[in-house]
């Protein structure tokens, strides 16, 4: 039997009628012929307000108690989905995480994937169960605990699954008809896209795009799933959405495909650092132990300083991370400045910042994509405050407040209104 995994999102299963909704696609693909695994969101909100529980109980929560908190809301959007499924004469039940189980690391609140065994699902279907519907996000550690997966994480889950149960096909059902050149809130002439490469979405994904997480497109990637980002509020076919695919797959090819953007950065500088061997490691190798997600780094170009502390050349350093993470950065600086481990005059935080980037596998062929997006800023008179590139994405640091303008300013530069 063909069989489909269908995710639904939180606004997508967001109350009772909307799982009815849901149910009602699913049971299409069933009378299309189908097995399928659906994967649930919690209710959307229902996350936020767990999170907001535990942190409210405990600041300095235990993750493995965060984990059996944070990931119930899914446990009911399971229970209600087979139900409704039940209700609609469709052969259905619910699996919890470590029902199934899921065999996940025990890194709570970002736990990977070890394995997701076939037998028991398997043996419900070859019993005449026409669906499952699995929790998405959560997992069983070696302990025998609870995990999550990180926020976002049920796209992962269906990915797992359409790779683990060899699916034709992994729909996400969303409350977006598809991936858009940018994203639809933020610019009212992004265009929704048939197709956009793995290596696209990656970029895009964990430069911001919340559509699907960071995680899932590297697994399809890896396991060469088809996956598709859809409406669940429209009637869809099998020529609905957006289709992430291989390169190959893909006709045009434009230097810029679509832009990404993250509120959520800060950035710090420690002014006036020696420049000599190991310096940098004397201020990452810090900043990873206490577990700081550095994303861009710029050292200035040294220069001589005769003042009495500083006997060398000198120069500063400049990092951007999650702005969740300051307090974090700024004590392990803090502290390794205390142990005599690295000496500056000055920290400066700045939580001001967004990151706005464009990507695009043209990039690989086309010459002058910088320029252009540098020229496009300048003409806003956005100033830039760091910058990093790779081999298909550029990334500028800029102030906050010019993020949307900067989104705007890029899409229409790079033309990407128009197809
Ligand atoms: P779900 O609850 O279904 O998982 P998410 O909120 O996680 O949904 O993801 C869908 C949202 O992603 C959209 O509502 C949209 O605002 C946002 N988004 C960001 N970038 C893009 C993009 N390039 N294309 C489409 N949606 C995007
Ligand atoms: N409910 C989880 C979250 O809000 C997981 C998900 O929806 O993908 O992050
Ligand atoms: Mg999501």
């Amino acid at each position: 039997m063909p069989l489909l995994v269908m995710k639904f999102g939180g606004t997508s299963v967001g109350d009772l009628d909307r799982i009815a909704n849901a149910a009602a696609k699913v049971k299409r693909e069933v009378e299309r012929g189908y097995d399928v695994i659906v994967i649930v969101s919690a209710m959307s909100g229902k996350t936020n307000e767990l999170v907001g529980w535990v942190e409210k109980t405990s600041p300095l929560y235990d993750a493995r108690e965060y984990d059996a908190v944070v990931s119930s809301g899914e446990n009911i959007t399971a229970g209600l989905m087979a139900l409704r499924l039940q209700e609609m004469d469709v052969p259905a039940r619910s699996w919890q995480g470590w029902q199934v189980p899921i065999n996940t690391t025990s890194a709570h609140g970002s736990a990977r994937f070890l394995s997701i065994p076939r037998a028991n699902i398997d043996q419900k279907f070859a019993e005449g169960m026409k669906v499952a519907v699995v929790a998405g996000f959560q997992g069983l550690s070696p302990e025998g605990r609870i995990t999550t997966l990180g926020r976002g994480g049920s796209d992962t889950t269906a990915v797992a699954f359409a790779a683990a149960f060899e699916a034709e096909r992994c729909d996400i059902y969303t409350d977006v008809d598809g991936i858009y050149t940018t994203d639809p809130r933020v610019s009212s002439k992004a265009r929704k896209l048939d197709k956009i490469a793995f290596e696209e979405m990656l970029e895009l994904a964990s430069l911001g795009a919340k559509v699907l997480q960071t995680r899932s497109v590297e697994l399809a990637m890896r396991y060469n799933v088809r996956l598709r980002v859809l409406s669940s509020f429209e009637d869809t076919d099998e020529t609905s959405g957006t289709l992430v695919c291989a390169e190959e797959e893909i006709m045009e090819s434009k230097a810029v495909s679509g832009i990404a953007f993250s509120r959520e950065e800060a950035k710090i500088t420690l002014f006036t650092i020696e420049d000599r061997p190991g310096i940098a490691t004397a201020i990452f190798g810090p900043l990873a132990e206490a577990g700081v997600n550095v994303d861009m780094i710029v050292q200035n170009i040294s220069e001589k300083d005769y003042d009495e502390h500083h006997a060398g050349a000198v120069t500063d350093m400049t990092f951007s991370c999650p702005i969740n993470q300051v307090a974090r950065a700024e004590k392990a600086l803090e502290d390794a400045k205390a142990a005599g481990k690295i000496r500056y005059d000055e920290l400066i935080i700045d939580t001001d910042v967004a990151k706005v980037s464009v990507v695009g596998i043209g990039m690989r062929s086309h010459a002058g994509v910088a320029a252009k997006m540098f020229n496009a800023l300048a003409a806003e008179n956005i100033n830039i405050k760091v910058i990093t590139t790779s081999e298909i994405k550029i990334s500028v640091l800029i102030d906050r407040k010019y993020m949307e303008l900067a989104v705007q300013a890029l899409h229409d530069a790079f033309g990407l209104d128009k197809a």
